[in-house]
Order: structure tokens, then C-alpha cells, then sequence
């Protein structure tokens, strides 16, 4: 065997970012469209460009408290820089506008958010005022138009405000509530299926027969789902068992997607990568990456199906890496590439060609990376350790302190935590 590369020779390993751009090129939107009203739109996919209903703000208004006026009727600064003018009656305030137009050469009170009245352009703070009676005394601002908001500034009517794939944020609910948008065109959530499987998994509430592993995936996986912004569907676990395994992903097919962890490496008892191989379909199975080398894509009854590697570190690292980003396209969502940025190592490592390798990750106290202190990729205290993950090219790579490394933080990955 070539020593200069990472994985077995004799077999074909799809690069990473092959596999990606098979998952990114090939899967489209699953789910379908429904309106909802905005106030329980925050989190979905829009599935419609949404469009401004009418301009915001609807009418020139003032953004100050002071006094609105025509600019074109300033009279001449006296010595101080000062000018006077005659008060008009009443007030402007919001949702309350002067009743007349603005006589020429006067000067009216207004209020923050009130509409301008017909015949005035500039507003002068409040602040540099003075009240004289009838008269008002200020120091005008700098120019024409001060002070003002104009109608449609923010949004005109029609304006495409955001656009198809945009999963909805808090702040994107105001931009659509000030344009009159009362109810948006969305992606039903998409199901995703989790399903763990193993003989020798024992769920955590089990009696504890010393030899079981807890199943860690599961509960990690449908949270991860849910964070992600997806609808989570258990399927249980399963024991290594052909039968079993094909009930379960029948069942799982009701879904949009399905999400296995365990058996999907080519041993004796791993029923995943063998039932999606005669009976579904696998489209990439060896992937070159570190963790997570068993890792099978495909389809089930047409469901695009991951069988994750059942080693936690592995299945969080291939979840992040290649599920998210194509249960984002599958659920109407954009592709989404992790962000990351180069920043100074604060470890050492030699990694030979051929693979791609994720270390968990965090910034010490010096802001530099340091990676968690084994690459066991049994060690699940490590995933709570981590903050991100270091990505290592496919390349060979000799890292030395304070070389610049990728690191993702989990907020790149579009979750919290950490
Ligand atoms: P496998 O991919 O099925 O060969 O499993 C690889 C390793 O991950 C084995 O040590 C399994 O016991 C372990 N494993 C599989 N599934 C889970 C799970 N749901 N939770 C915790 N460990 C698991
Ligand atoms: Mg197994």
C-alpha cells in the first residue's frame, strides 16, 4: 500500500466536495407551498419572492420632535443665526395629521412619525427653538429636506423585499409587517426521519445491562433536525437486521428525508449500505473524509436517505458537512456553504493526501485554534468541547503553530451551541 495516502488503496473515495456538488446538483425543493400568516412565519423557507403591498413609509414624515416648515419661505438669519417665524395652529403627531395645509411663512409644531403637512419640506429639532409667544425663534438646519422621512424610502410598493430560499429571520417579519405584508408564501417544513441502528444499542432510560451502548445519535440528530429549522420524525432504533431495517425505512419514506446512523460500512452486519445497494439506490458511498469514511447517499422508495456512520463524532461531522446542505436545498432553502475563516493554529499536525479531515475546534484564550486533545473520533466529550470544526484540504497539510487553519465555528453551520 501507497503510505503517502490516508485511505486503502484498491478503492474508489469520492472527494468531499465531488459528493457535495453531486447532493447540490441533484436535489431540488420536496416540499409544498402553503401561505401563512407573517406572525408565525419566522424560521420558513419562502417559497414566493415577497412583495411590498404599498411604499414605507406611506407618507413623507417628520423623524424628529420640532416644527416643520417651507424651506423656500426662510427668511434672512438675523445676527445670531437665528430666524422667526409665525406658529400655525394645531399639531401634526402620529397617526394624527394637521388638518390644513402649511401657510407660506409659517411653521407648524410636529411630532416623530407624523406626516409632513402639504406646504412644508424641512423640520427644525425642537432643540433649537425657542417659543416667543405666536413666533417661533430656531436656528435653521443645514439644508432643504432636513429631518425628513421620505415616503417609500424604505420600500417602495412593488419592491421585491426578499427573495425565494430566504429562510425567515425576527428582523426579516418587520421588513415585510412595514410593507403591508400580512401573510407570506412558504415551504411546508421539511420531515426528516432519524433512525439508529446497531444489536448493540440500548436506549438511555433502558435497564443498564453494562455491555449496551447508549444510543447517543438519535436524540443528537433530532435536535440537530430541529435546530436546522426542519420537523424531526423518530424512527426508533433498530437491531442489525435486514427486516427490521427495511420496516423501518418504509416507514421512513413517509418523510422527505431520512437520516440513519450505524451499518454502513461494508462489514458483515451492516444492513444499511447492503439493503440501499440491492434495494434502493446508493448514489455515493465512499467518501474521502475524516470522520465518517462509511457514509452511503442514495434514495429510499425515492426519499433521499443518509446512512450516517453510527459513531457520534462521525455522524455529527457528516451531518454538518454533507446533510445540512442538501436538507437545506430539499427543503426549498438555498445550498448552504459552511463560513469559516483562517485563523492562527495553535496545534501541530501532519496529514497525508487524500482526504479531507474536520478536528473539533475552539478559540483560546490567545485567539488562536486550538483542536481538542485526541482525534479519537470515539470521544464524544469532545463535540461538547469543540466550539467549530478545523477543515484540513484534501491535500496534504503540514500544520505548525500559527499557521493560518479554516476553522468553522458552529454558527457557520447555522446552528448555536458551545
Ligand atoms: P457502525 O457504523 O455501525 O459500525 O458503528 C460504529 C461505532 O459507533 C460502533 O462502535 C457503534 O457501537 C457506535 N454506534 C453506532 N450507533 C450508535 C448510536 N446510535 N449511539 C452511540 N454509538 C453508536
Ligand atoms: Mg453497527
Amino acid at each position: 500500500m501507497d503510505d503517502c495516502y490516508a485511505l486503502p488503496a484498491g478503492t474508489e473515495w469520492t472527494p468531499v466536495d465531488v459528493a457535495l456538488d453531486r447532493l447540490r446538483l441533484s436535489l431540488g425543493p420536496v416540499t409544498p407551498y402553503e401561505e401563512v400568516p407573517l406572525a408565525e412565519a419566522a424560521g420558513r423557507i419562502l417559497a414566493l419572492p415577497a412583495v411590498a403591498q404599498r411604499a414605507n413609509p406611506p407618507v413623507t414624515n417628520s423623524a424628529v420632535d420640532g416644527y416643520a416648515f417651507a424651506w423656500s419661505a426662510l427668511p434672512a438669519l438675523d445676527e445670531t443665526g437665528m430666524v422667526r417665524m409665525p406658529l400655525a395652529e394645531g399639531r401634526a403627531a402620529a397617526g394624527h395629521p394637521a388638518p390644513d395645509p402649511l401657510a407660506h411663512g409659517h411653521a407648524i409644531r410636529i411630532l416623530t412619525g407624523a406626516a409632513l403637512p402639504e406646504g412644508a419640506d424641512t423640520i427644525v429639532l425642537q432643540e433649537d427653538c425657542a417659543l416667543e409667544g405666536a413666533t417661533l425663534r430656531f436656528r435653521p438646519p443645514g439644508k432643504a429636506g432636513a429631518n425628513r422621512r421620505r415616503a417609500g424610502e424604505d420600500a417602495a410598493k412593488g419592491d421585491a423585499l426578499l427573495e425565494p430560499g430566504r429562510r425567515l429571520a425576527a428582523q426579516d417579519l418587520a421588513r415585510l409587517a412595514v410593507a403591508g405584508v400580512a401573510t407570506v408564501g412558504v415551504r411546508r417544513r421539511l420531515r426528516v426521519a432519524v433512525l439508529s441502528t446497531g444489536d448493540e444499542l440500548v436506549q438511555p432510560g433502558d435497564p443498564d445491562n453494562g455491555v449496551g451502548i447508549f444510543d447517543a445519535n438519535r436524540p443528537m440528530l433530532l435536535a440537530l433536525i430541529e435546530a436546522l429549522g426542519h420537523q424531526p420524525v423518530d424512527l426508533g432504533a433498530v437491531p442489525d437486521d435486514a427486516d427490521a431495517l427495511r420496516a423501518a425505512l418504509d416507514e421512513g419514506a413517509a418523510a422527505d428525508a431520512i437520516l440513519t446512523t450505524g451499518g454502513a460500512s461494508a462489514g458483515d452486519e451492516d444492513h444499511v449500505s447492503r439493503l440501499l445497494t440491492t434495494e434502493g439506490a446508493v448514489s455515493t458511498w465512499r467518501i474521502a473524509v475524516k470522520p465518517g469514511r462509511p457514509l452511503a447517499i442514495g434514495t429510499w422508495h425515492g426519499k433521499t436517505i443518509f446512512g450516517l456512520p453510527g459513531n457520534p463524532v462521525a455522524a455529527w461531522v457528516c451531518a454538518l458537512v454533507f446533510a445540512r446542505p442538501a436538507l437545506s436545498q430539499l427543503a426549498g432553502g438555498r445550498w448552504e456553504t459552511p463560513r469559516g475563516y483562517e485563523i492562527p493554529a495553535a496545534f501541530e499536525k501532519r496529514k497525508k493526501a487524500g482526504r479531507r479531515e474536520y478536528l473539533r475546534a475552539r478559540i483560546d484564550e490567545d485567539g488562536r485554534v486550538e483542536v481538542f486533545r485526541s482525534e479519537g473520533s470515539g470521544l464524544v466529550g469532545g463535540l461538547s468541547w469543540a466550539e467549530g470544526l478545523v477543515e484540513l484540504p484534501d491535500e496534504a497539510m503540514t500544520v505548525r503553530p500559527d499557521d493560518p487553519v479554516r476553522y468553522i465555528p458552529w454558527s457557520g453551520f447555522g446552528i448555536g451551541g458551545g
